[in-house]
């Protein structure tokens, strides 16, 4: 399956260091959000499927290190402190918080897209191995390569849309994605309908793929927000 660009969300409240930033990770092709200030971070990263994070570590609201404490929480995204050469102290507590890796200013473009490129790759290493994910004792088989589901041993028929939606949220299993996130991540911005509309192919995937659509086990409905994935 085609998978869209990595999504990179750049906390940083200096602009010009953001502009400077973000036209070298367009130009590199990745999707680009920004945030200025550590709630805004906060609230982007929890309300987009965000793959890695590059995080100024003095900023006016919340400090890098305590975003980052927020963040590890909930999730091991990759995360690249930005730092002056005289923090020291902050880059060892930044990695003892959970940072990846850490890139001082001033900082060529090409050392760090070089060095977003090297912690994708290692973050993301088992991508490639997870063409084929199973569920519950092969109970639920996606198989990324040929689009095939098999569900208790039998091949089941996904339309591409319900395949797509099932694949965006088997891949991260319990982060709750939002319809509009859901519908941005699966289809890239190529789908026609409203939000609600994903409402009627996850109704069809759960008639396909459950075994009681009436107490879901894999599609599941957060309340509120939209759908996240569940596995035992
Ligand atoms: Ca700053």
């Amino acid at each position: 399956m085609d998978h869209n660009f990595k999504r990179i969300l750049i906390v940083e409240d200096e602009e010009k260091i953001v502009e400077f930033i973000e036209s070298y990770l367009t130009n590199s092709g990745y999707d680009v959000y920004k945030a200025y200030r550590g709630n805004d971070a906060l609230r982007l990263f929890n309300t987009h499927a965000i793959d890695l994070i590059l995080l100024d570590l003095m900023l006016p609201d919340i400090s890098g290190e305590q975003i980052c404490r927020e963040i590890r929480k909930t999730s091991t995204v990759p995360i690249i402190m930005l730092t002056a050469k005289s923090q020291e102290e902050s880059i060892l507590n930044g990695l003892d918080i959970g940072a990846d890796d850490y890139i001082t200013k001033p900082f060529s473009p090409r050392q760090m897209i070089a060095r977003v490129k090297a912690l994708l790759r290692r973050a993301y290493a088992d991508d490639k191995d997870s063409e084929v994910l199973s569920f519950n004792d092969s109970d639920l088989i996606i198989n990324e390569t040929d689009y095939t589901v098999k569900k208790a041993g039998e091949f089941v028929n996904l339309t591409p849309s319900e395949f797509k939606i099932l694949i965006t949220l088997a891949k991260r299993p319990h982060k709750v994605f939002t319809r509009e996130e859901l519908i941005h991540v699966a289809f890239d911005g190529d789908y026609l309908g409203f939000d609600r509309t994903i409402d009627s192919h996850i109704k069809n995937l759960r008639s396909k793929i459950e075994d009681d659509p009436k107490e879901c086990r894999y599609v599941l409905t957060v309340r509120g927000i939209g759908y996240k994935f569940g596995s035992d």
